[in-house]
């Protein structure tokens, strides 16, 4: 057993910005993440930039984005709070780097559905430079450690995995995690007075995808088998523009600040449709962008369109957009000479943990932030450029508030929770790979940018016969970090399915044909 006073499930923006203030409170915190390099996080392939403004327009922006639907409290905070926000701990504390013009003055660009420039960036790197300067921040502090390779399989509850039945009439906590050490097959039971949980979204559920192979949704998948409330999961933002490369499965993405910088999307005909579906066009808010391409796809039979940028010269490209500019070169394309191949790609968790303006979730103890939380800042859609900085936000105010509770905490005692029982089972790697590319294709063709009620059918009749299969050889298999990732798959998807099947109205990023 290992105490700690704060556990931060999570290496990205979120779990990181949460660490600060405490770290620097003195208090012992552990991060954990289940790769070995604690920077291959979604925040470290954030290419478009942050926002950094307190305009007035933002929050009506955020709001229209959501189609009226987002929580006007969460984006009140946000637009009040993120400058300083951002000054105190990327500026002062982290140094992160962002481009700026000869005089040292930062440069804005804009992104969809925002009326201003009001996102500052480094090139097309974005969230590298907060990732990498945020860890070594933190790396100054004796008081904090980080666990890689280190898959967190549950949170613990005194109800769940207490040693006595009458532990379940304890009030509803959590009081730590298990954590499977991926190299020495190890669980740990790590008893904490608070739980952080900052393990990002679940992108990678679906086939075509621009998120890191890690964002499956294990937080939700814990969260919940805790006791948590979820909330919004109907709503997956689809990027409308990912580069298209064939059968290659994991989109790379290209960046809307392109669009933003003026780059217009043709169909195969040459013609641009845009005009057809918004008076935004190539700006309007990404659900709309996404479907249209997907029309243009569905009407001509084809398998892309594409985005020309070729009248910005070489030289423009090559610096604002150098990773973008390589990759594409790379593949054979030189978007100042060539248009790029682009399709949508499952991008963004709008819904999650369902949590207050501190990141609390209805669990004591447990908070929530970054892309796992759902604070309904982005309600069914979220505006672009807007998660970095929630995750910014939203895990410095969590932090703020386990400093003012936590000094009258103590540690649940490690004597009256259960060790972990390890199945002794081999785990078949083919079953787990072949039952994690059904629940993709699935997420894919039923749960995606369009869903109808034939379709939602299908997904349910394959998610519960899936899942029952799961569960089974879950419960006498050796643990395994695919086999984790395989079991909370097909549990966040049954809340994106049910979630789909409650709302009968399309919205925002959510959209039914019938
Ligand atoms: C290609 C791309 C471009 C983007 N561009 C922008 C942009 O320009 N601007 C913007 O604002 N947003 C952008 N986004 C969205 C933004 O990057 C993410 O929403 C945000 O970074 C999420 O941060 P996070 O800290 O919540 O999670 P992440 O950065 O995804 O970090 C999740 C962490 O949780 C860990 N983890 C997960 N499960 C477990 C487990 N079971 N055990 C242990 N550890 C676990 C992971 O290892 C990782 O450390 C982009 C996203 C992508 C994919």
């Amino acid at each position: 057993m290992i105490g700690v006073d704060v556990l931060i499930i999570g290496t990205g923006v979120a779990g990181l910005t949460s660490a600060i203030k405490l770290a620097e409170s003195g208090l012992n915190i552990t991060l954990v993440t289940r790769t070995e390099d604690p920077n291959e996080t979604n925040t470290n392939w954030a290419q478009g930039g942050i926002i950094y403004s307190d305009d007035k327009d933002l929050t009506s922006d955020i709001n229209k984005a959501s189609a009226n639907t987002s929580n006007e409290e969460a984006s009140n905070v946000l637009v009040k709070e993120s400058k300083k926000i951002l000054e105190e701990i990327l500026f002062k504390k982290a140094q992160t780097q962002f481009d700026k013009d000869e005089n040292e003055n930062l440069l804005f660009t804009k992104e969809a559905a925002h009326s201003i420039n009001r996102i500052i960036y480094k090139g097309d790197y974005t969230g590298k430079s907060v990732q990498v300067s945020l860890l070594n921040y933190l790396k100054k502090f004796k008081n904090v450690s980080i666990l890689q390779s280190h898959t967190a399989i549950d949170l613990i509850t005194p109800a769940h995995h207490g040693i006595s039945i009458r532990q379940r009439y304890e009030e509803d906590q959590v009081i730590g995690a298990y954590l499977l050490d991926q190299k020495t097959k190890e669980v740990k039971k790590i008893i904490s007075k608070k739980v952080i949980l900052a393990t990002g979204g679940i992108g990678a559920l679906y086939l075509h995808n621009s998120n890191t192979d890690g964002a499956r949704g294990d937080g939700h998948a814990m969260a919940k088998r805790a006791g948590a409330n979820i909330s919004n999961m109907e709503f997956i933002q689809f990027h409308p523009t990912t580069f298209f490369a064939g059968n290659s499965k994991r989109r790379f993405l290209i960046s809307e600040a392109i669009r933003g910088e003026g780059a217009r999307l043709y169909n195969s005909q040459n013609e641009r449709f845009m005009n057809k579906y918004h008076a935004d066009e190539e700006l309007a808010p990404r659900d709309v962008v996404s479907r249209a391409i997907l029309t243009e796809m569905i009407e001509l039979k084809d398998d892309c369109v594409y985005l020309d940028i070729c009248d910005k010269s070489p030289n423009y490209l090559k610096e604002r957009f150098p990773t973008i500019f390589n990759y594409c070169l790379d593949k054979g394309i030189d978007i100042s000479k060539d248009r790029i191949p682009v399709v949508p790609a499952a991008h963004y968790t709008c819904g999650g943990v369902k949590t207050d303006l501190y990141g609390r979730s209805n669990l004591k103890n447990l908070y929530a932030v970054g892309e796992v939380a759902s604070t309904g800042l982005h309600g069914a859609n979220r505006l672009a450029s807007t998660s970095l900085l929630e995750g910014l936000v939203f895990g410095f105010r969590a932090s703020l508030d386990i400093l003012n509770e936590i000094d009258s905490d103590s540690l649940y005692n490690a004597d009256h929770v259960q060790e972990w029982i390890n199945g002794d089972r081999d785990v078949d790697l083919g079953l787990i790979t072949q039952d994690i590319q059904t629940i993709k294709q699935t997420m894919w063709n039923y749960l995606g940018l369009r869903r109808s009620k034939n379709r939602l059918a299908r997904a349910k009749a394959m998610i519960s016969e899936l899942s029952d299969e799961i569960h089974k050889f879950y419960k006498h298999a050796a643990l395994h970090d695919e086999l984790i990732g395989l079991r909370n798959s097909v549990e966040v998807s049954y809340m994106v399915l049910n979630a789909s099947l409650r709302n009968k109205e399309s919205v925002g990023c959510f959209y039914r044909e019938s």
